[in-house]
C-alpha cells in the first residue's frame, strides 16, 4: 500500500502540487514496522493518508502553507495524529494549503498552488485544497483537513470527494496551528461516506489538552450507516438556494432533494433570516482571532527570522517577509476591528450576529432533522479568476460560513456534475449529531 501510494504521488503530484512534503523515509519505516508487528487488529492498518500541513507532526516539517514557518519541525504530534498512528494509518506526507487556512482556492499557499484533478486550469478549492486533490486523484485513501469557514467542505465539493466538518469541540485541536480558534475544526476528506465514518471514529473524542473539546460520548459512526432515512425531515434554506447560486449547481441540488424524497424524506423550504450577514460576520471574527493567534510569529519563537537593526526592526522584517498578502490583509483587518474604540462597533456586534445565526439554526432544528443545500455557490472556478479580488473570493464561502458560525456538523457529498465539474451537497446536522449527517449522506451517496 505504501509503495502504491508513493508511486502514485511520484507520478501525479508534479502536476497537481497537492503535497508540500512527502515523508518517504518515514513511510517505509512505518510500513516495515506495521508488517513486523502484524496489523490485522488495527482499524486503519497501513492505510495511506495525507495530513494538512497545519497539523503538527513530530519530526516532519509543518509549515501551515506559510513561508514564516518554512523551516518549522514540531517536536510533538497533534492528538489526531497520535490517534491515527495508533489505528495503524501511514502518513504519506503533508498536504498543501492556503497560508494559515486563509483562502478558498489554494492560490494563497506560500509555496505553490494546487491544481484540480478534474481540470488543471481550475482551483481545487481551499484552504484544504491539497488534501482534497490528494484524495480525488487517488494518491492517498483519505486525508485530514481543517475547516474554519468551509475549508474541508468546499474543496471536497470542488474535487468531487466527501468532506466532513465535525461539530466544534468534537475533535481535539491540540496540535492544530490556530487560525480562528472559536471556529477551527479538524475533519476527514475521503472517497466515500463509510471512510469518513471510520476516520471520524478514530479522531473524535474529548481531549483534556484542548479546553474547548467537548465531553460528549462518541457513538459508533459505522453503525449509523443503515441506508434508512424514511420519515427524515429535511429543511432547505431559501437564502442558500437563491441569488448568487449558479444555475447548474442549483439544478443538481434540486435533483438531490428529489432523491432524498424518493428515499422517504420530506423536504420543505425554510428561512435563515440572518444568513445574509454571515459572510460579513465571519470576515470580522476570523481575522480578529487570526490577528491575535498570528502575533506569535515574531522571529523569536518559531520559524524564520530576518535579522534587523534592533528588536522592533527584526519583528518588522520577519513578518513583512514571512507572511503573504492575504495573511497581512487579515492581520490588519483583525487588529483594526479589535482596536480600542472600535471593539463594540465591530467585534462585539459580530458576536451578537453570530448568536442570531446560531438561533436561526436552533429554531429550524426544533422541527427538522437536517438542513440541506449546496456546499458552494459555484463549481471549481478558473485559476487566477478571484485571486486579485478578495471580496469575490470571500463570497464563495456563503453556504459554509453560516454553519461554521453556528458550530454545527456538516458534510459535503458529491451530487453530480455541472459542465463536467463536481457539485457538492451540504448536509448540516444538530450539534454532535455527526451520526445523523453521515446516515443521510450514506443513504444518498
Ligand atoms: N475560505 C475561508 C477563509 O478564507 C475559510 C477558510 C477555512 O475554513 N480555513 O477564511
Amino acid at each position: 500500500l505504501a509503495d502504491a501510494s508513493l508511486n502514485c504521488i511520484q507520478e501525479m503530484d508534479g502536476k497537481l502540487g497537492a503535497f508540500l512534503q512527502v515523508d518517504e523515509e518515514g513511510v517505509r519505516e512505518r510500513a516495515r514496522a506495521l508488517d513486523e508487528s502484524g496489523v490485522a487488529d488495527r482499524p486503519l492498518a497501513a492505510v495511506p493518508m495525507g495530513i494538512k500541513d497545519n497539523i503538527s507532526t513530530r519530526g516532519v516539517l509543518t509549515t501551515a502553507g506559510s513561508r514564516i514557518l518554512g523551516d518549522y519541525t514540531p517536536i510533538y504530534d497533534a492528538v489526531v495524529i497520535e490517534k491515527l498512528n495508533d489505528a495503524g494509518a501511514n502518513m504519506m506526507g503533508k498536504t498543501n494549503m492556503d497560508e494559515f487556512g486563509m483562502g478558498s482556492s489554494n492560490e494563497n499557499s506560500g509555496f505553490h498552488p494546487v491544481r484540480n484533478p478534474w481540470n488543471p486550469d481550475r482551483v481545487p478549492g481551499g484552504s484544504s485544497g491539497g488534501s482534497a486533490a490528494a484524495v480525488a486523484s487517488g494518491q492517498v485513501t483519505f486525508a485530514l483537513g481543517s475547516d474554519t469557514g468551509g475549508s474541508i467542505r468546499q474543496p471536497a465539493a470542488f474535487c468531487g470527494v466527501v468532506g466532513l466538518k465535525p461539530t466544534y469541540g468534537r475533535v481535539s485541536r491540540f496540535g492544530l496551528i490556530a487560525f480562528a480558534s472559536s471556529l477551527d475544526q479538524i475533519g476527514p476528506l475521503t472517497r466515500n461516506v463509510e471512510d469518513a465514518a471510520m476516520v471520524l471514529s478514530t479522531i473524535a473524542g474529548h481531549d483534556p489538552k484542548d479546553s474547548t473539546s467537548a465531553k460528549v460520548d462518541v457513538p459508533d459512526y459505522l453503525a449509523s450507516l443503515t441506508g434508512e432515512i424514511r420519515g427524515l425531515k429535511v429543511a432547505v434554506p431559501r437564502e442558500l438556494m437563491g441569488e448568487g447560486i449558479d444555475a447548474g449547481v442549483k439544478q443538481r441540488v434540486q435533483e438531490a432533494l428529489k432523491r432524498l424524497e424518493g428515499l422517504g424524506a420530506t423536504v420543505e423550504e425554510v428561512s435563515l433570516p440572518h444568513a445574509e450577514y454571515a459572510v460579513a460576520t465571519y470576515y470580522l471574527l476570523a481575522p480578529a482571532e487570526a490577528s491575535s493567534n498570528l502575533a506569535r510569529y515574531d522571529g523569536v519563537r518559531y520559524g524564520v527570522r530576518v535579522e534587523g537593526d534592533n528588536l522592533l526592526d527584526m519583528f518588522h522584517r520577519t513578518r513583512s517577509t514571512g507572511f503573504g498578502d492575504e495573511v497581512k490583509r487579515r492581520i490588519m483587518l483583525g487588529t483594526y476591528a479589535l482596536s480600542s474604540g472600535y471593539y463594540d462597533a465591530y467585534y462585539r456586534k459580530a458576536q451578537q450576529v453570530r448568536t442570531l445565526i446560531r438561533q436561526d439554526f436552533e429554531s429550524i432544528f426544533q422541527t427538522y432533522d437536517v438542513v440541506v443545500g449546496p456546499t458552494a455557490p459555484t463549481t471549481a472556478f478558473p485559476m487566477g479568476e478571484k485571486v486579485d479580488d478578495p471580496l469575490t473570493m470571500y463570497l464563495n464561502d456563503i453556504c459554509t460560513i453560516p454553519v461554521s458560525l453556528a458550530g454545527l456538523p456538516a458534510i459535503s457529498v458529491p451530487c453530480g456534475l455541472s459542465d463536467g465539474l463536481p457539485v457538492g451537497l451540504q448536509i448540516v446536522g444538530k450539534p454532535f449529531d455527526e451520526s445523523g449527517v453521515l446516515r443521510v449522506a450514506h443513504a444518498f451517496e
